[in-house]
């Protein structure tokens, strides 16, 4: 007799609108705040949970809409934090941003952070049933980056 073993996956995609800007150790039009129209694409792999789901769809649009028409920051470019946080760039742009109008990343606001940022607060929302969160965004048409955790318990 034929034995199935099972592999179960889900895909969700979505897109947002962000502003962000980079702190490079050279010159680049990247340094200035300027916006993207991201797109993010999610696979979880695990198995099904008491709920017949492997992850809930909705739990990922929380995740992105929190991103949606906010300023990413990266943390080093926070000069004070304080109910509001102020933010400086490298080329000497000010801005004032109240609670909910930004996200602030670990390191650079790069793609390659924010699909880590996204993946993290996957996980930290994902029960024992999840194997395997991949996430790809999109900063235009051409370029994306990709991270890939696996829960190897
Ligand atoms: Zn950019």
């Amino acid at each position: 007799m034929r034995v199935w073993r099972v592999k179960r996956k889900i895909y969700w995609s979505d897109s947002f609108d962000s502003a962000h800007f980079l702190i490079l150790p050279y010159s680049s039009k990247c340094l200035n705040i300027h916006g993207h129209e991201y797109k993010v694409e999610v696979e979880i792999e695990g198995q099904l949970d008491d709920n017949g789901m492997i992850f809930d769809f909705n739990h990922l649009k929380t995740i992105v809409k929190k991103l949606d028409h906010a300023v990413i920051v990266p943390k080093d470019a926070i000069k004070f934090e304080q109910g509001l946080v102020e933010v400086e760039t490298l080329n000497g742009s000010k801005m004032i941003l109240n609670k909910g109008q930004y996200i602030v990343i670990e390191g650079n606001a790069t793609a390659e952070n924010i699909a880590e940022y996204i993946a993290g607060q996957i996980v930290k929302n994902a029960n024992d049933n999840i194997e395997k969160v991949k996430v790809k965004v999109w900063e235009d048409s051409r370029s994306y980056a990709e991270i890939e955790l696996n829960n190897n318990h």
